[in-house]
């Protein structure tokens, strides 16, 4: 089942068009990797998703409800960290957890103490005395306390520390578990790698890719290196190889075509040690960006 669909979504400010014509789907159950990097269109996109933004052209369906004739019933459906959450600097942790609590009732209590625990959050700390890293933990608590049928999260672990990052996807992990559909935005490709089911990468306003991390990968070919205890056999007439480094007993490319060949040729070779990874993700992202 389609739970978000985005048709023909431009948006335009001014004479800057943010968007130009983008269209993906996310399914239920779904963790929905939405990349790119700053000023790509991304928190446009999702500020329409919430119904924060109207749309120049095309729309938005979730839960097959316009994004703007239901804006007001569809953000009781949806946990959201915005880009720059909204919180009050005055307030404490827990006097932000009180008011959601008045407002969807008293069963999120009990889950926002489990995620304060879990995220090491002090309840009675003011938002102004907390680093920008525990603001971000207040802004996912109250985003994922409500226990709602979607998260729309906004580069929601800027801020976190490596630790602190892993915990918080174990906690999309069993928000997926229990059925829950989320949309991450990240500018970080490893962040997702891991994590998603899907991607899409918008960059200038457009979408470049529709597709999942492994076959992205894949698409980009892998590196080899290897060392051989004889001279080194001629790779350079096999299709596909890139920038070949050989010296008497070394040999490193890479290679975006079938590996079949490659390992035919090695299998015959005095290898002594060999080494086969896929490309990296900064390499993958340096090539669609430029
Ligand atoms: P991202 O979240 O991917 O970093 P944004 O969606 O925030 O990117 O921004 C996309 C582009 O739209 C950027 O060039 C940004 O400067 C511009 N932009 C975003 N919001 C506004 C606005 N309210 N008014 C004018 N320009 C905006
Ligand atoms: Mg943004």
């Amino acid at each position: 089942m389609n739970l978000l669909q985005v048709k023909n979504l431009s948006k335009k400010f001014g004479n800057l068009q943010a968007l130009d014509n983008v269209s993906f789907t996310i399914q239920k159950g779904e963790i929905f990797g939405f990349l790119g990097p700053n000023g790509a269109g991304k928190s446009t996109t999702i500020r329409i998703i919430m119904g924060f933004l109207h749309p120049s052209e095309g729309n938005i369906e979730i839960f097959g409800l316009d994004s703007v004739s239901y804006a007001v019933e569809l953000k009781n459906k949806i946990g959201y960290v915005a880009a720059e959450p909204v919180l009050y600097q005055d307030w404490t942790v827990d006097d932000h957890i009180k008011f959601l609590v008045n407002i969807r009732g008293s069963q999120i209590k009990a889950s926002a103490d489990k995620l304060k625990k879990i995220l090491d959050l002090d309840g009675r700390k003011k938002v102004k005395q907390l680093s920008t890293g525990n603001q971000q933990k207040l802004a996912i608590t109250l985003a994922l306390c409500i226990n709602p049928p979607l998260l729309v999260l906004d580069e929601p672990t800027r801020g976190l520390d490596p630790l602190l990052r892993a915990t918080f996807h174990h906690l999309l992990r069993e928000y997926k578990k229990a059925g829950g559909t989320v949309l991450l935005s990240s500018h970080d490709l490893s962040e997702v790698e891991d994590l998603c089911d899907k991607i899409v990468i918008i960059h200038n306003g457009k979408l470049i890719q529709d597709t999942t991390v492994s076959r992205l990968r894949f698409n980009h070919g892998h590196k080899i290196k290897a060392h051989f205890t004889d001279e080194v056999p001629n790779f350079s007439n096999i299709k596909g190889i890139e920038g070949l480094i050989a010296t008497k007993y070394t040999v490193e490319f890479k290679v975006k075509d079938n590996l079949r060949p490659i390992l035919e040729k090695l299998s015959v070779s005095k290898v002594e040690d060999l080494e086969i990874t896929s490309a990296s993700l900064e390499d993958i992202f340096e090539e669609i960006y430029k």
